[in-house]
């Protein structure tokens, strides 16, 4: 597994379907700042490199998911800074200060899709990898907004907070 920090990053970008920004440190990025405006309004390569950093096959995966269901995921939370992770109340251990798991905002019929497509096809297997968690948050009767669910491709070798591969709920 490759990361990619920063300008590197932003030069090998090669996912389609996401920006640089959705995936990005919610905590560090500045908000409404495109990845197209960067280079023209200047931003420190600091905290560029700090704020953006992609596991080139983590995006693979987020990318194939997408590419096969045919319709956008909303990304509420993707790398986290340690800082962040930790204003957030995440594990320090978890996936996504290793740029290796999502939040997707996402329930009903289209939650549906992506739980045949991840478990049919795209869940972990010692040959070709795939997502080893998929953890639900669809509790929220009221706010669809705040439904979700988590898929990260930690290594199941990695000690986890959770044994792996995972599919669960909060
Ligand atoms: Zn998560």
């Amino acid at each position: 597994m490759a990361l990619l920090k920063g300008a590197e990053a932003l030069a090998r970008w090669r996912w389609p379907s996401f920006r640089p920004e959705e995936v990005a440190c919610r905590g560090l990025w500045p908000r409404g700042l495109t990845a197209d405006r960067i280079v023209a309004d200047g931003m420190t390569p600091g905290i560029l490199d700090s704020a953006l950093v992609v596991d080139e096959d983590a995006m693979n995966l987020l990318q194939e998911t997408r590419t096969r269901l045919g319709f956008p995921l909303f990304i509420n939370s993707a790398y986290r800074s340690p800082a962040h992770n930790r204003e957030v109340g995440g594990k320090p251990g978890g996936a996504h200060p290793l740029a290796l798991g999502f939040d997707v905002a996402i329930h009903g019929e289209r939650l549906v899709a992506l739980v045949l497509l991840v478990t049919r096809d795209l869940w972990y297997d010692v040959r070709r990898g795939g997502w080893t968690a998929l953890r639900f948050e669809q509790k929220d009767a009221t706010l669809l907004a705040s439904r979700y669910v988590h898929l990260d491709c930690l290594p199941v070798t990695v000690p986890p907070h959770w044994p792996r591969p995972h599919f669960g709920s909060y």
